[in-house]
C-alpha cells in the first residue's frame, strides 16, 4: 500500500526568515568586539534617559541596560558638560567591568563637541549622526564632513541616523519641487519616504567619499507608523547593504508601544532586514528603562532568531482554571528562570534554549508539556488534584499537594545542572521526586 502524503499541487517548502546580505560593521571597546551585519546575530541597543552630565546615574543606567542585555547602550551627548562626562562615564563602566559598547547620539553640535572634547570622542565607540541636524546650506556638508573625519581618526563607527521628525527640510523641499515637474506627480507621503532614503543613503556616499569604509556606515530611517516604517525599510534594504538599525521611532508606551514596535519589527526581522534594534519605549513613570530591552529580546527570541532566557509556554487559562495557582506558578517559574540567567549564563552554556511548559489542564497540558524539555500539566477544575511532569517527552513523576510549586522548581534546577552544567551527565530528574 502507498503510504506516502500527498502533495498539494503548488505547495512549497515551509519558509525559514530570509537572510539578507550586508556589510559588517565593528563597534569596539577594549577586547569587546559586537559586530553588526554581515551574518552577526541581530543585536540589541539601548539608549538612557539620564542626563548625561550625571556620570554616575548615568553609568548605572547603562550598567543596568548592559546586564538586561543591551549590547551597545546610546547617550545624549548634547552640550559641552555632556562631553566633558563620557570619558567618566567609560571609566565608572569599565571600572564596573561592563565593557558595553558607547554610542554618542549627536544633533546640531556634535562636530563641535567631538572637535573640542577628544576624550570623549575617543570613550565612544560609535558615534550617532542625524543628517537633518547638522546644520543648513553650506554649513551642512562641512559640518558632517567634520564627524566624519573624526570618526575615521579614532576608527570609530558610525550610525547615520535619519529620522522623519528631523528630517533634511532642504532635500525635502528640492524633491517637492522636482515632483511638481513630473507629468503625473506622487503623493506627498512616496516623496517623503525618498527624501528619508535619499537623506540617508546620500550620507553614506558622502561618507565614504571622505573615506569612511562602508561596512562601518550603520543606517536607519525611523518613522513612527508601522506600515510607513515597514515600506521605507524594505526600499532601503534593496537599495544598499549598510548594516541596519531597526526600530519604530516614538513606539508610546506600554502595551501600544510593545504591540507596535513588535508589529514593524516582526515584520521586517522575517524579511532579513535589521542587523540592530532598538524598541524605543516611553517608560510609565517609575518604570524601568531596561523594560525595551526585555521587549527587544523577547521579538527576537519569539522570532526564533536569538535566545536569552528559558522560554516558558503557558496556556492563557480558562474556565477550566478557576484557581489561581496556575497563573502563580507560571509567574514563579518565569521569575526563577530570569533572576538565574545571569549567573546560569556562564555556568550552564546553552541553557537560554531551555524550554519549560506550565499548563492549566488535561485538554492541552499533557500535548503541549511532552513538545517542552520539562513541563507540567497542573489539574484544572474538577480534575485528580495530581500533576503529572513531563521531561523530554515522557510522563516522569507526578506532582501532589501544597508543595506543587517548589517541587516543580526542584526538577526544573536539576534538570538543568544535569544537562547544562559542566558534568554533562544523562538528563535525569530527582528520583525521589518520582512516582
Ligand atoms: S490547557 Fe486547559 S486550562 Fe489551559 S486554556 Fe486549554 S483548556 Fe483551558
Amino acid at each position: 500500500m502507498d503510504t506516502h502524503v500527498a502533495v498539494t499541487p503548488g505547495a512549497t517548502a515551509f519558509s525559514a526568515p530570509l537572510v539578507r546580505s550586508s556589510l559588517q560593521a565593528r563597534v569596539v571597546w577594549g577586547d569587546r568586539v559586537v559586530t553588526v551585519g554581515g551574518g552577526a546575530p541581530v543585536r540589541i541597543q539601548s539608549m538612557t534617559n539620564t542626563d548625561t552630565v550625571d556620570a554616575v546615574g548615568t553609568a548605572i543606567q547603562v550598567k543596568e541596560l548592559a546586564n538586561a542585555g543591551s549590547e551597545m547602550v546610546r547617550i545624549t551627548v548634547n552640550t559641552p558638560e555632556a562631553a566633558q562626562a563620557v570619558p567618566y562615564i567609560r571609566e565608572q563602566l569599565d571600572r564596573m567591568g561592563i565593557d558595553v559598547p558607547l554610542v554618542g547620539d549627536f544633533h546640531y553640535n556634535g562636530h563641535r563637541l567631538l572637535t573640542d572634547h577628544p576624550d570623549c570622542a575617543q570613550a565612544l565607540s560609535k558615534y550617532r549622526i542625524n543628517p537633518g541636524n547638522v546644520g543648513k546650506g553650506d554649513k551642512h556638508d562641512r559640518q558632517f564632513s567634520q564627524m566624519i573625519e573624526i570618526a575615521m581618526r579614532w576608527d570609530k563607527a558610525i550610525r547615520i541616523g535619519v529620522n522623519w521628525g528631523s528630517l533634511d527640510q532642504e532635500l525635502l523641499a528640492r524633491l517637492m519641487d522636482e515632483n511638481s515637474q513630473r507629468a503625473v506627480p506622487w503623493d506627498a507621503k512616496q516623496v517623503m519616504y525618498e527624501a528619508l532614503l535619499n537623506s540617508a543613503i546620500g550620507s553614506a556616499q558622502l561618507a565614504e567619499s571622505l573615506g569612511m569604509a562602508a561596512s562601518q556606515i550603520i543606517l536607519s530611517c525611523k518613522m513612527s507608523a508601522v506600515q510607513d516604517l515597514i515600506a521605507v525599510y524594505r526600499e532601503l534594504a534593496k537599495r544598499s547593504n549598510y548594516p541596519l538599525h531597526l526600530g519604530l521611532t516614538e513606539a508610546g508606551m506600554g502595551t501600544k508601544g510593545t504591540v507596535a514596535s513588535t508589529a514593524a519589527l516582526a515584520v521586517l526581522l522575517q524579511e532579513g532586514i535589521g542587523d540592530t534594534i532598538r524598541v524605543s519605549l516611553t517608560p510609565a513613570p517609575n518604570e524601568a528603562r531596561t523594560q525595551e530591552v526585555v521587549v527587544a529580546s523577547e521579538i527576537l527570541q519569539s522570532l526564533g532568531l536569538r535566545s536569552f532566557v528559558p522560554s516558558v509556554t503557558a496556556c492563557p487559562g480558562c474556565g477550566r482554571t478557576t484557581s489561581t495557582t496556575f497563573q502563580e506558578l507560571t509567574q514563579q517559574i518565569d521569575n526563577f528562570l530570569r533572576e538565574k540567567m545571569p549567573v546560569w549564563r556562564t555556568t550552564y552554556p546553552g541553557v537560554e534554549s531551555l524550554k519549560v511548559a506550565v499548563m492549566g489542564c488535561i485538554v492541552n497540558g499533557p500535548g503541549e508539556s511532552k513538545h517542552a524539555d520539562i513541563g507540567i500539566s497542573l489539574p484544572g477544575t474538577g480534575e485528580a488534584p495530581a500533576a503529572p511532569v513531563f521531561i523530554d517527552g515522557e510522563k516522569r513523576m507526578t506532582l501532589r499537594g501544597n508543595a506543587i510549586a517548589s517541587e516543580f522548581q526542584a526538577v526544573v534546577e536539576n534538570y538543568i545542572q544535569n544537562r547544562f552544567g559542566s558534568q554533562g551527565q544523562a538528563r535525569t530528574s530527582n528520583t525521589a521526586l518520582h512516582d
